[in-house]
């Protein structure tokens, strides 16, 4: 018997798929989730929290940041791209991203990446990554900077258990040798780190090594391997994800949505923001 209100039909992997830290999270969350966007490629609309306006706001001073961030990093003056902002709380976030940029002195890196995407072959997939930020020392070392715009600090603890933190660092390990004149990235030399707008104080630093990049090769290739044999997705056993989903009606988990303050104390929050696309971001003018 169907465990929701309708029968979800079946579908494979769209042709070319390439899963992301995005995907695969939203695999770990939730099968079905995976299921309806990726496979049956579902929209639907309920809303994933209330009030809408609200998240809707939220999620536009979190892209907008993103593409100040990027142009500064690009070049284009801070007092552009603070006129640029508009409203105070995003010229905030952008005087604590100018600060820091100032202070690791990063335009003065020239083998800096900007809004970089890697990809390489996972299974009969492949495993994509758009990057904020990937720098090269002149040592060789390499850093991958992912900027933070949520209201509350992340708890290292389960920034370390986000897709994301194994995802970045293993494809830059893997696929990365374009950056490296053509060697391969030793994953030793390899540092990811979380920077979060409102809160300069809580960066988060997670070194790579070797032997994560093993464990995470089999880990993803076996996650991966599960995705493409599995034939019944079934829905979280967690519902607390469920109150911030948008297939919320669909799966018979309830109409209404979950608070946006609620959605931040939760682990989602971090696949809320990783999920930005780039390509959906407007062009800032100046
Ligand atoms: S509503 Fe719940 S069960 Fe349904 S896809 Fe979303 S998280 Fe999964």
């Amino acid at each position: 018997m169907s465990d929701t209100p309708f029968e979800v039909g079946r579908a494979g992997l769209p042709e070319g798929f390439q899963f992301s830290q995005s995907s695969l999270q939203d695999y770990k969350d939730c099968p079905r989730r995976f299921q309806l966007r990726y496979m049956l490629e579902y929209a639907w609309p309920a809303v994933e929290s209330e009030p809408a306006l609200e998240r809707e706001q939220f999620l536009e001073t979190g892209n907008r940041f993103h593409r100040l961030a990027q142009q500064l990093l690009v070049g284009v003056p801070p007092e552009a791209l603070r006129r640029a902002a508009g409203e105070a709380g995003l010229r905030d976030w952008l005087d604590n991203f100018t600060d820091f940029v100032q202070k690791h002195d990063l335009l003065a890196l020239s083998e800096r990446r900007v809004e970089f995407e890697l990809s390489a072959p996972l299974g009969n997939f492949r495993l994509a990554a758009k990057y904020d930020l990937v720098i090269r020392s002149p040592e060789g070392g390499f850093t991958i900077y992912d900027w933070k715009t949520s209201a509350r600090p992340h708890e290292r603890r389960r920034l370390a258990k986000r897709m994301q933190t194994r995802v970045y660092p293993y494809l830059l390990a893997r696929a990365g040798a374009g950056l490296n004149g053509g060697r391969p990235v030793e994953p030793g030399m390899v540092e990811l780190v979380y920077w979060f707008a409102a809160f300069t104080d809580e960066e988060a630093r997670f070194p790579y090594s070797r032997v994560q990049f093993e464990q995470d090769e089999a880990y993803l290739q076996d996650l991966v391997d599960e995705i493409a044999r599995m034939e019944d997705f079934p829905l979280t056993q967690d519902e607390r994800r469920c109150a911030f989903c948008v297939y919320r009606s669909l799966c018979g988990r309830g109409e209404g949505a979950g608070l946006l303050d609620e959605r931040e104390a939760e682990d989602d929050a971090a696949a809320f923001e990783a999920g930005f696309d780039f390509d959906q971001i407007a062009e800032i003018e100046f």
